[in-house]
């Protein structure tokens, strides 16, 4: 097995940053952005946006984002994962605060990225989902937006109730495009199913499988998922104390994601809490380094990757230091827009290498043609307030 792992120092780094700042904004790189064919660990040390397109067999996924839901840093949004198949399927596990400016960072082609999986309804992990529905909408997406969840205890603590809940939110946003913006893009679908099931197929299509698997976490509800294509499977693991479903349903999987959160010390520490509280949070709704490392042990993935907490030298230390006293395999400790392309032969990491500002992606025909009807109207005393002083250019026929 191959993981070849890049680094690249701070100043190469910033050094490509500002070439892509100006790179990002040649549109004619859109268009003569090549297919490539090499191996995966032939390529470019980083990976540049739209200028690489994923192999026939290969799943591509990012780290949008590894942190927590506080505090939400410029270097580390909270949960979100963007997976992208040889098929040309794309899928978003969590759309945590924060998430939508790493997707938007990739730059991807927003009439594909319709299919949302929640894995629990915390902020962490959806979040953004209301910047999604509606900053999709505007950048090319003319179809719904499909979110797929966990039934709760009660009827209003699942994922229909929550879909309801941000559409009367949005009511006056999403009438407000009404006619300007594709109709069917503003649609927002629920696709609800229950917790319980272990291993119940709640996706399948297009030769994709998709499972969903009880997670404990706080409250009955959350769930861990699996996806499964062409000979590849991903595992991903949304909040959990250590449960013998993941165990199970991960075992033997090619990438296999799952919190690796503070330790009780580093907890207390870092958020000023007392022992007994962050003991509690770090090891009874969530999982520590060394837990983490005792799941990967069992489940023995081709690459077991961490995520859900701060990264920085002195707390990467600790966890490392933990994690390695229960686990000894192949590891990668997750940080936002790290970068995996996995094939049968090879799972290579890189960065992704993107503008702090990027342009908005191009959009697609079928986006400039689709249905648009409803528009939006002023009342007379709005219409009256207009200046006369200023004369808009006339508008052309649709
Ligand atoms: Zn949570
Ligand atoms: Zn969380």
């Amino acid at each position: 097995m191959l993981i070849p792992i890049r680094t690249f120092s701070i100043l190469s780094l910033g050094l490509l940053c500002t070439a892509l700042a100006y790179i990002s904004y040649d549109s004619t790189l859109v268009q003569t952005a090549t297919a490539q064919q090499s191996a995966p660990e032939k390529r470019p040390d980083a990976w540049y946006p739209r200028t690489e397109k994923v192999g026939p067999d290969e799943m591509f996924v990012v780290a949008l984002g590894t942190g927590m839901p506080t505090p939400i840093t410029r270097g580390q949004k909270s949960s979100a994962w963007y997976v992208e198949l040889g098929n040309g399927d794309i899928f978003l596990f969590d759309i945590g605060s924060g998430s939508v400016e790493n997707l938007f960072a990739l730059r991807p082609e927003f009439h594909r990225v319709d299919k949302v999986f929640a894995s629990h309804l915390h902020t962490d992990h959806v979040g953004d989902a209301a910047a999604l529905w509606v900053g999709g909408w505007l950048s090319g997406r003319y179809t719904p937006l499909h979110i797929y969840g966990p039934s709760g205890a009660k009827p209003e603590l699942g994922t229909a109730a929550y879909v309801e809940g941000l559409k009367k939110t949005y009511a006056w946003d999403v009438s407000g495009r009404a006619g300007i913006l594709p109709d069917a893009g503003g649609e927002l679908i629920a696709h609800e199913f229950d917790f319980k099931q272990d291993g119940g197929v709640v996706y399948e299509k297009n030769g994709v499988k998709i499972t969903s698997f009880p997670a404990i976490h706080v409250l009955d509800g959350p769930v861990s998922y699996r996806l499964d294509w062409n000979g590849l499977s991903f595992v991903f693991g949304g909040d959990s104390a250590p449960n013998k479903w993941f165990i199970e349903r991960a075992r033997g999987a090619d990438f296999v994601i799952h919190e690796c959160f503070y330790t009780p010390e580093g907890l207390a520490k870092t958020l000023g809490w007392g022992l007994r509280q962050a003991t509690f949070v770090s090891s009874y709704i969530h999982t520590p380094p060394s837990g983490f490392g005792k799941i990967m042990s069992e489940v023995k993935p081709r690459l077991a990757v961490g995520y859900h907490t701060i990264r920085s030298p002195g707390l990467d230390q600790l966890i490392l230091e933990e994690i390695r006293t229960t686990y000894d395999g192949p590891l990668a400790i997750a940080n936002d827009l790290m970068a995996w392309t996995i094939t049968k032969d090879a799972i290579v990491q890189r960065e992704v290498v993107s503008a702090e500002r990027v342009q908005a992606p191009p959009t697609t025909q079928g986006y400039k043609e689709a249905k648009r009807s409803g528009e939006a109207r002023y009342s007379e005393f709005t219409n009256n307030g207009k200046w006369a002083g200023y004369k808009p250019p006339p508008l052309p026929e649709r």
